[in-house]
């Protein structure tokens, strides 16, 4: 097989000198420096970015906070609605588009950029239009003694806070900025975006589609740039509120600097060192497949992606020979070309780091399949299974975010329990096993956001999302993103 076509508007897009995308205009940059984007299968860099300055970013706050104050607080819950189900009906239309200016910039196989990317953009977008006609307040009855007759009544109103910053990682920079957007724009918030330095083209079409969808001008702008133009958002005083996907070092700074800033309210979507326990009763030939696509989706770039397998002593052997021989069998090729089945890391920096993961490895001995780093031109490593040391090893406490997994025997629950819990992260975890009484005694004891059972990496809008102990701060999806949106008014009237 080869590369698909890259679509003429595409490479017409990746050409263009891309500024900021402020109040429904391309803005140039305060400064003349450019970040160059890298297509991490080839190594070519194939488009620019501006780095936003202060000044940038003021432009857009000033902009998301006159669209919040005017066209988006005119706009009725039911046109929000319609004009985001507008936006996932454009999303649907551009999906190959947006799929090559995601496959090209972050090396996502061209059918994970179709299939997962584009296509759950527009589901994710559909389910937060869905809400904006569905946030209400409460009544309540007082009891306030009456000395003269009078009587009380309460209820409770639902606000939005105002401009939102959505700040966005590289792996999945698309539908983690449509996230941000949906629960912002459903909300009646605005929110300026500012997509990863590796990553942003996708978004600044999104936002062009936007308009085209109908949504006025400031309520959605982009900002490009790296860590030093989100500090600049974080520090506005019209920001009401960050919504942050992450690193967990980047997450937690973030949060200390909102709160310096002006108490702003922050969400955090952090990182993981997820685990899969793979009980003794598991039939290998069953799971397997969804174990290892779920594991090695997207090169292991995935926040809620298992990194450690923990596996039943008497299940230990079969399923190092079986894994082993699935991953030999996964077609590393370019990201482009449909029948490849595993692609490079995403950029240089993300390479490095795991490349050290896997030297560290190598120098151990702990590779039991992979662990190599492909000679010739990209990022491109080999999905890789390891055994740890112990509890203390780097390569069981550390997030590799990469396609580098610890295989580790257990023997009992108890065992089970205490190596898995045995993290500073508490993403996501999964059980796989028939044996659905056992698993419901042991979801409780687990310390994680979301706990699957014989699925692992799946979400949906209509289940919540985030992370427990250094994995995050808040909820997505639901309704649970709401409480983070809104402000709740309480108002009291005596009659
Ligand atoms: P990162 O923390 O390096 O960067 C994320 C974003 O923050 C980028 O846009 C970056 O430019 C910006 N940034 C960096 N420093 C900043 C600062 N001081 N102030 C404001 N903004 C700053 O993360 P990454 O490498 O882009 O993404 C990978 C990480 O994201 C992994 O740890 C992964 O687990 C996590 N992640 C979590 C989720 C989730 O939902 N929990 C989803 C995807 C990725």
């Amino acid at each position: 097989m080869s590369d698909v076509q890259i679509l003429e508007s595409v490479q017409q897009f990746m050409a263009r000198q891309h500024g900021h995308f402020i109040h429904a205009e391309h803005v140039s940059a305060e400064s003349a420096e450019r970040i160059e984007l890298v297509n991490p299968a080839t190594e070519q860099v194939v488009a620019s970015i501006v780095s936003g300055s202060l000044g940038d970013v003021e432009k857009a706050v000033n902009s998301a906070y006159d669209a919040f104050q005017h066209a988006w607080a005119n706009t009725s819950p039911y046109e929000r609605g319609l004009k985001l189900n507008k936006l996932a009906d454009l999303v649907e239309e551009h999906a190959e588009e947006l799929a090559q200016l995601e496959t090209l910039t972050t090396g996502k196989l061209i059918n994970i950029s179709r299939h997962l990317e584009a296509a759950q953009t527009a589901v994710f977008l559909r389910y937060f239009a869905g809400w904006a006609t569905k946030i209400n307040g409460q009544t309540m009855q007082p009891s306030i003694p009456s000395m003269n007759g009078e009587k009380y009544t309460a209820c409770t109103m639902r606000q939005p806070v105002g401009v939102v910053a959505g700040i966005v990682p590289w792996n999945f920079a698309l539908m983690i900025g449509a996230w941000k957007i949906g629960s912002a724009l459903t909300t009646g918030c605005t929110i300026v975006l500012k997509p990863s330095e590796f990553a942003a083209l996708s978004l600044l079409r999104l936002a062009e589609l936007a308009i085209e969808a109908g949504i006025p001008a400031g309520v959605i702008n982009v900002v490009t740039g790296k860590g030093d133009t989100g500090q600049h958002l974080i520090n506005s005083l019209l920001v009401k509120k960050v919504s942050f996907t992450g690193s967990v070092p980047t997450g937690i700074a973030i949060g200390k600097q909102a709160m310096v800033s002006d108490l702003t309210r922050v969400s955090l979507e952090l990182g993981g060192k997820n685990a899969a326990a793979i009980l003794e009763d598991a039939n290998l030939d069953e799971i397997l497949p969804a174990l290892l696509q779920a594991t090695f989706v997207h090169q292991g770039q995935v926040c809620a992606a298992p990194e450690r397998f923990f596996v039943h002593q008497s299940k230990y052997d079969e399923l190092i020979n079986k894994a082993a021989g699935a991953i030999q069998h996964l077609k590393i090729g370019s990201p482009m070309d449909e029948s490849s089945m595993f692609g490079p890391l995403s950029n240089k920096p993300h390479f490095e780091k795991v490349k050290h993961y896997l030297n560290l490895a190598q120098q151990n001995n702990q590779v039991i399949t992979g662990g190599k780093v492909l000679n010739g031109t990209g990022y491109f490593v080999e999905p890789t299974l390891l055994k740890v040391s112990g509890v203390d090893d780097p390569l069981f406490i550390e997030e590799t975010f990469g396609p580098v997994v610890d295989v580790i025997p257990f023997e009992s629950d108890e065992e089970l329990l205490e190596m898995m819990n045995h993290s500073r992260f508490g993403l996501t975890a999964s059980i796989w096993t028939n044996d659905l009484s056992k698993a419901l005694r042991l979801i409780p004891q687990i310390e994680a956001g979301s706990v699957w059972v014989n699925m692992h990496t799946f979400l949906d809008p209509s289940v919540p999302f985030g992370g427990v102990k250094a994995s995050g701060l808040g909820r997505e999806f639901s309704d649970a993103f709401i409480d983070d949106y809104t402000e709740l008014k309480s108002v009291m009237i005596r009659y």
